[in-house]
């Protein structure tokens, strides 16, 4: 390849061009995809490696360079292992497709009525609230903080639950399809402490953790305020009505499902893999 100018010592072609900017630009999807994930954070662990290796190499630091390249060696390894859900939550998106879904009941207008209306009814009696919805992906390993019941999903379920002097009320709730699978689990808390001026207390900081990690929708009644909120993909929706509760819900656990191809397509524009709304 022609040389196109010169820095110094360094050469510049057209073919050099073209590899930087294809370089960024995966750089920046993958960076826009698992913003505000914690995958984030061991991203920027990976990158600041990869920035020694490349420093090491030049400085021609044998020792150090040796590490390193250890280090970028089992690399393949260690990227699938540390972004294990995300590669998961990719390819549950692209084997969500419409075919697949004609032979899966289909029962997500039951459970967002059913949730929605609990909700309503607990914020109107102030109890506090966590429910975790499961969508693609099963998290066995946080429902297994808690005690596994296996109940059959219903309004008044969920708000004996949640009544504060039961023995079940602390913690959060997984539902799995209609299924109420464990009661009191401990979710991974946000490390986010307020959203919009507004500080985030435990219950909620919990929801929105669990969201940021996984693909699941949060729903959170405010014992303080009687307040609806649900949490996905890391991001927090406050002052929900009854209705607009059951819409959110529904579309985001039935529309979502019948749409994979669609969502693919529209999370490569919107640089995220959105999978509901
Ligand atoms: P509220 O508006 O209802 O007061 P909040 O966001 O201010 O909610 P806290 O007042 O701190 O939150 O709520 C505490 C409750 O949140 C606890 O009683 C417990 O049930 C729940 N909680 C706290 N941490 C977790 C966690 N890590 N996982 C699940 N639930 C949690
Ligand atoms: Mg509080």
């Amino acid at each position: 390849m022609t040389e196109i100018f010169k820095i110094g010592f360094i050469s510049v072609s057209l073919l050099d061009i073209i590899d930087i900017v294809l370089v960024t630009l995966i750089f920046y999807k993958v960076y826009s995809v698992i913003r505000a994930t914690i995958a984030a954070q061991i991203f920027y662990g990976m990158i600041l490696v990869l920035i020694l290796a490349l420093l090491a190499q030049a400085a021609n630091f044998k020792a150090l360079g040796w590490l390193l390249k250890l280090l970028s060696d089992i690399w393949v390894i260690a990227f699938v292992i540390l972004f294990q859900p995300e590669i998961r939550r990719l390819l549950v998106l692209i084997g969500r497709n419409p075919f697949v879904r004609m032979f899966i009941k289909n029962d997500g207008a039951n459970v967002a009525d059913v949730i929605s209306e609990a909700a309503f009814e607990l914020a109107q009696h102030q109890h506090g609230a966590l429910i975790v919805i499961e969508r693609s992906v099963g998290i066995r390993g946080v429902a297994e903080t808690g005690e596994i019941i296996n109940a059959r999903l219903s309004k008044n379920l969920l708000r004996s639950i949640f009544f504060p002097r039961s023995a079940y009320h602390d913690g959060a709730v997984i539902v799995n399809n209609e299924t109420v699978e464990a009661v009191r689990c401990t979710l991974p808390l946000s490390s986010e402490t307020s959203v919009n001026g507004v500080e985030l207390g435990m219950r909620h900081r919990a929801g929105l953790g669990i969201s940021e990690q996984t693909d699941v929708i949060s729903v959170i009644v405010s014992e303080e305020t009687g307040s609806i909120s649900v949490a996905e993909k890391g991001e927090l929706k406050s002052g929900l009505s009854k209705e607009g509760l059951r819409n959110y819900l529904f579309n985001a656990i039935t529309v979502s499902r019948k749409n994979g191809l669609k969502n693919i397509l529209s999370a490569v524009k919107k640089n995220k893999f959105s999978t509901g709304e």
